[in-house]
């Protein structure tokens, strides 16, 4: 009896297990998979190293990691939109994804600053604590949605540089009247410190400085500063880099083609975007400092720390205009707002105790 039971118990077994199996046999030898093939538009320069060069690599990956079912063709700023149009491509949908800055987008979505970068705010190490473990991620999904998109953080490029300059800065007084290449909110600070602040793509930056359309500029770091050759048409390179502290990109889709894409290769996506996010802060982190020293070293650049007063007073005029991008009446900016201020706070604090006290510690002489 017992012999009986258990042959039984076992034939159902087998049978079950067959019947889970040959389903999915058939699925996989008969269906063909969907191919879906998308374009991304970027705001950089084609084969700009680093960050022009990290979209190409997180299309490689998912298309090797999607096994094909995801080809996606990468085009430089204006090979199909103009740089400053990709916001307005992607959401209407003219193309599925694109890869850029949110602070470009500042004259449609100014609260929008606050997912690149603030002046005087988070470095690379304390905004993707905000972004993944703060509640920043969620609140940028939300503000994008409005725009049929949905944002995925794209890399870092770290502290940048303050900037290119043909004169000394030894006061505010010395940005009055100068026409400057600065984007975001540290263009803003910079028009009421005295100086005319103008969002120009990268690709347009050399030619402008030749050409006298403007007296400085300020772009990424040393790495991408000396591929662009700004060491031709500025003589003195400042930091740091006060505008920019911890720039965070972006990587965003159209919300109907998302939404189309099966579970497995959303997680592809969203994996590659975090694979290249840490190893481009890695290029930046390991490049910068000897494309630093080609530029001091090799092409005679003078470097400079802008001086203490200056940074205080763009330092006030930056806390002031932080608080003046939040419409009251927006309840969501309002959020977002409170969300990177308290966030910040608390990074702040701990920071004096973590990096700062090691990074004087390890100075000390
Ligand atoms: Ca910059």
């Amino acid at each position: 009896m017992m012999l009986r039971i258990f042959t039984l118990s076992l034939l159902i077994l087998l049978g079950s297990c067959g019947g889970t199996q040959e389903p999915v046999a058939t699925d996989g030898a008969t269906a063909p998979q969907k191919i879906y093939e998308w374009r991304m538009v970027t705001t950089w320069p084609k084969n700009l190293p680093g960050m022009g060069i990290a979209p190409e690599t997180m299309a490689k990956k998912i298309k090797t990691m999607s096994n094909g079912r995801l080809d996606i063709k990468v085009y430089g700023a204006g090979e199909i939109v103009p740089a400053l149009e990709v916001f307005e491509a992607v959401s209407q949908g003219t193309v599925q994804m694109g890869h850029g800055a949110a602070y470009y987008w500042k004259g449609k979505v100014p609260i929008a600053q606050f997912f690149t970068t603030l002046p005087f705010g988070l470095t690379a190490q304390e905004m993707n604590g905000w972004l993944f473990h703060g509640g920043g991620m969620e609140l940028w999904r939300e503000l994008y949605a409005k725009y049929n998109l949905v944002p995925i953080a794209g890399g870092n490029t770290g502290v940048q540089m303050a900037g290119w300059f043909n004169k000394e800065i030894n006061s505010l007084e010395d940005l009055k009247g100068m026409k400057m290449r600065i984007p975001g909110l540290g263009g803003e600070v910079f028009s009421r410190a005295g100086g005319t602040a103008i969002n120009l793509p990268g690709g347009e930056i050399f030619t402008s400085m030749q050409t006298g359309i403007i007296d400085a500029t300020e772009w990424v770091g040393p790495y991408n500063d000396l591929a662009f050759g700004l060491h031709q048409v500025a003589k003195y390179y400042y930091y740091p880099g006060w505008q920019e502290p911890g720039p965070n990109l972006e990587l965003i889709i159209n919300k109907e083609a998302w939404d189309e894409l099966p579970l497995d290769l959303q997680a592809i996506v969203e994996n590659a975007s975090l694979a290249v996010s840490a190893d481009l802060l890695a290029e930046y982190t390991a490049r910068n400092n000897a494309a630093l020293r080609e530029l001091v070293d090799i092409h005679g650049v003078e470097l400079r720390r802008l001086p203490e007063d200056v940074l205080l007073g763009i330092r006030k005029i930056s806390y002031a205009m932080t608080e003046e991008i939040v419409d009251p009446n927006d309840e969501l900016a309002n959020r977002i707002y409170n969300s990177y201020q308290t966030y910040r706070d608390g990074a702040l604090s701990y920071h004096e105790i973590s990096e700062r006290a090691y990074i004087n510690a390890r100075a000390a002489k």
